[in-house]
C-alpha cells in the first residue's frame, strides 16, 4: 500500500523548478493539513454515529476519562505521536484509526493536489 502511494505519487510530474518552490512546498503542507484535519473530522462522524451526539459540538474528549483534549493535543497525527498514542490525563490507549485515518486523507489530498493541472 506505502509502495502504491510512494509510486503513484513518483509518477505526478515534479520537476525541479516546482520542488525548489517554496510556493508549491506551502501549498502541499496546506493541502497535507487540510486533509488531515478531514480525517479527523470523519473518525469524530465515525465515532459519533448512532450516539446522538453532535459532530462539532461537544469538543473531543477522553472516552475512558471525559477530560476535554487540549487544541495542540488534537493536531491531526502530531497530537497522537507527541502522546505516545494515550490520553494525556488518564492514559488510556488512543486508537491508531486516529493518526492512520488522518494521515491517510493527508496523502490523498496531496495527491489529489498533484493530480490538478496548478500543482
Ligand atoms: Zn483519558
Amino acid at each position: 500500500m506505502a509502495f502504491w502511494i510512494l509510486q503513484l505519487a513518483m509518477s505526478f510530474r515534479t520537476t525541479d523548478r516546482m520542488l525548489t518552490s517554496g510556493l508549491w512546498w506551502i501549498a502541499i503542507l496546506w493541502l497535507g493539513m487540510f486533509g488531515g484535519a478531514v480525517g479527523s473530522f470523519l473518525t469524530v462522524v465515525w465515532d459519533r454515529l448512532g450516539t446522538g451526539e453532535g459532530f462539532v459540538v461537544p469538543r473531543s474528549r477522553c472516552p475512558e476519562c471525559d477530560h476535554l483534549i487540549r487544541w495542540y493535543h488534537n493536531v491531526p497525527v502530531v497530537g497522537w505521536l507527541l502522546l505516545g498514542g494515550r490520553c494525556y490525563d488518564c492514559g488510556s490507549r488512543i486508537p491508531v484509526k486516529h493518526p492512520l485515518i488522518e494521515l491517510a486523507f493527508a496523502l490523498l489530498f496531496i495527491l489529489a493536489g498533484m493530480a490538478t493541472p496548478w500543482l
